[in-house]
């Protein structure tokens, strides 16, 4: 089956089963060398590294291909377009004219610095199904606090956190991974900072929350005033962090990491995580769903870790991806 989109000429025919054409080195992909447009990823932006974040070995760095193209659109909440992967350099606008072929409406590109939030604003600007979140990440912000130059950043994101189509402060929160403890203070304070300014904008916070559960819904549960929605981006807990979320309201957001094997805990909290509550996102171009563990993602993906949620769900997929996509505009507002 080939599933075109058919709205204007630049109609993407992508097959399901085959990578899809923007993704082929050498074919209508972009020359990754080449001078980029403001939605395209920056020639000095961020590569992701070939090799696994774990192992240390070598990633496959050819895309998935095709799912089967969803039912009913859904929002890929939380992608990363600045970042390259893989053999080609792919613009915002292919990104989301595959994505659309397979029934994925958009992205919000998430922010983690002030250049990747001013690519989020400048991309969401050029391509009405992006839109924009802006933020410091908690391993950004406490690197920038020793270099002294965090307020400085905080204030250009308190600026940007005004531009058009921004729908998010994001990615904020606490990363107790890849942060020791010698540095967890500086990232409380970022994320407190993220925190008030989401709440003082109106504006929903998507939270990254890395092996620091407790602390995060700590953190949440002792602010005064919380934005008007809570979003914990790449959801990485169990049952008993989904009940908490489903009591206070906050969003779940599930990742390809919802599919991996040894995710079972993760699948739990999906299966009782309140219907009212549950987004997708694909946390490209990390986060791949398996079997491509490791390989490139993209936008198109949300729709191959959709179907997984449906079936842990036992719900029907068309009525889950019309759940998802009104929760969607429920935190960001309508998508146009
Ligand atoms: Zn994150
Ligand atoms: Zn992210």
């Amino acid at each position: 089956m080939v599933v075109t989109r058919s709205s204007d000429q630049l109609a993407t025919e992508v097959t399901p089963g085959q990578i899809p054409p923007a993704y082929l080195p050498g074919e209508t992909g972009s020359d990754p060398q080449s001078a980029r447009s403001a939605d395209g990823p920056p020639a000095d932006g961020p590569v992701r590294s070939e090799r696994e974040e774990n192992s240390g070995s070598r990633r496959r760095l050819e895309y998935p291909p095709a799912p089967q193209p969803l039912p009913v659109p859904v929002v890929d909440n939380h992608a990363h377009l600045d970042f390259r992967d893989g053999q080609v350099a792919v613009t915002v606008t292919e990104h989301l004219d595959t994505a659309q072929a397979l029934g994925a409406a958009g992205a919000v590109l998430v922010g983690y610095d002030v250049a990747s939030s001013e690519f989020s604003v400048a991309a969401a600007a050029d391509e009405p199904r992006a839109k924009a979140a802006v933020a410091l990440h908690p391993n950004e912000a406490p690197v920038l606090a020793e270099e002294g130059t965090y307020d400085a950043a905080f204030s250009r994101i308190t600026e940007l956190a005004s531009a058009e189509h921004v729908v998010a402060i994001g990615e904020t929160g606490l990363d107790y991974f890849r942060t020791g403890e010698d540095r967890r203070a500086a990232q409380h304070a970022s994320f407190r900072d993220h925190l008030a300014l989401a709440a003082e904008r109106g504006l929903p916070v998507q939270i990254h929350d890395r092996d620091a559960h407790t602390d995060v819904v700590n953190v949440l549960s002792d602010t005064n005033q919380l934005p008007p929605a809570v979003v914990l981006h790449c959801f990485s807990g169990d049952a008993e962090l989904a009940r908490i979320c489903n009591e206070r309201g906050w969003y779940m957001s599930f990742a390809g990491t919802v599919t991996f094997k040894n995710a079972q805990p993760l699948r739990d909290a999906l299966a009782i995580a309140d219907p009212q509550l549950i987004l997708v996102e694909t946390d490209c171009p990390f986060l791949t769903p398996h079997p491509y563990r490791g390989q490139p993602n993209a936008p198109y993906m949300v729709a191959h870790t959709m179907r997984l949620m449906a079936e842990v769900r036992a719900a029907e997929l068309g009525q889950l991806c019309q759940q998802v996509m009104f929760n969607t505009t429920q935190v960001y507002g309508e998508w146009t």
